[in-house]
């Protein structure tokens, strides 16, 4: 009896490593998808091939503004094709006009304007990294507790002229309250005081997916360390071109950038 069911158990794991790719998350923009498939398998999201992991994860994600639908191809490794094409919400943004500001003569001078670009060039390479790990398997978890002050894709029009939209969820706490790793990862960059961010940790899940904390106060992680979920990485702070304490926290795959607001479920 046994072994009939073992026979039994494993045509039907034969049969299923065959069929369909599993794809799980948000078919929206800015959201995060994670697919399971035959290990071995080749997987390209608009001609583009992404990394598969030894036990056939992978991930992607759609930008704010990303197309009504873009073409996933998985290839099986015996050579068997399979098309999908994904259908992505589109979504209503967060959308200020003000007018009648008066013109901003600010520029700033050229040593902060080095700085700045330095800055960006050293976040943009953390970004950018394929990792095979896929430790974004672990799901994700609220990096901190507090008030959602600012949410992904808002956008303010000042004097007409658009302005860059805001790409993080915006968590306001005290100074000191505790920063989580919201996935297992490893840190690629961890700056207590960069122009706009001010204290900045990026940490990679894997297969070009990351999260980046902005404004903190404290960082007690270092470059290189790896971190598992829940683990504290920082501190809340309100450092950078801020107003007031808050965490800001994004989510980028290379340089797409989706809402981290879509992995978590609301905060209790
Ligand atoms: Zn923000």
């Amino acid at each position: 009896m046994k072994s009939i069911l073992a026979i039994m158990f494993c045509c039907i794991l034969a049969v299923s490593t065959q069929a369909e790719t599993r794809l799980d998350g948000d078919f929206t923009q800015g959201g995060l998808v994670i697919g399971a498939t035959e290990p071995g398998s080749k997987v390209a999201l608009e001609g583009q091939t992404i990394r598969v992991s030894p036990e056939g994860l992978f991930v992607f994600g759609f930008t704010r503004d990303a197309p009504g639908m873009v073409e996933l191809l998985i290839e099986s490794p015996q050579g068997r094709l399979e098309q999908q094409n994904l259908h992505i919400k589109s979504r209503q943004y967060d959308i200020q006009k003000i007018d009648g500001l008066p013109p901003k003569l600010v520029t700033p001078p050229a040593k902060i304007l080095s700085r700045i670009r330095r800055e960006g060039a050293a976040i943009k390479k953390a970004r950018t990294r394929d990792t095979a790990e896929a430790m974004f398997a672990t799901g994700f978890i609220w990096p901190a507790r507090g008030r959602i002050s600012g949410v992904y894709g808002s956008q303010r029009i000042l004097n007409g002229k658009p302005r860059r939209p805001h790409f993080g969820i915006d968590i306001a706490a005290p100074i000191n309250t505790p920063v989580m790793a919201p996935a297992d990862g490893i840190v690629r960059l961890a700056e207590p005081d960069l122009y706009f961010s001010g204290g900045t940790i990026i940490l990679d899940h894997g297969h070009g997916l990351s999260s980046a904390f902005l404004h903190l106060d404290t960082l007690t992680v270092t470059v290189g360390q790896r971190v598992p979920q829940g683990s504290q990485i920082g501190t809340i702070g309100a450092t950078g071109r801020v107003t007031g304490p808050h965490l800001d926290w994004r989510i980028n795959w290379f340089d797409r950038r989706l809402d981290p607001g879509l992995l978590v479920g609301p905060m209790n």
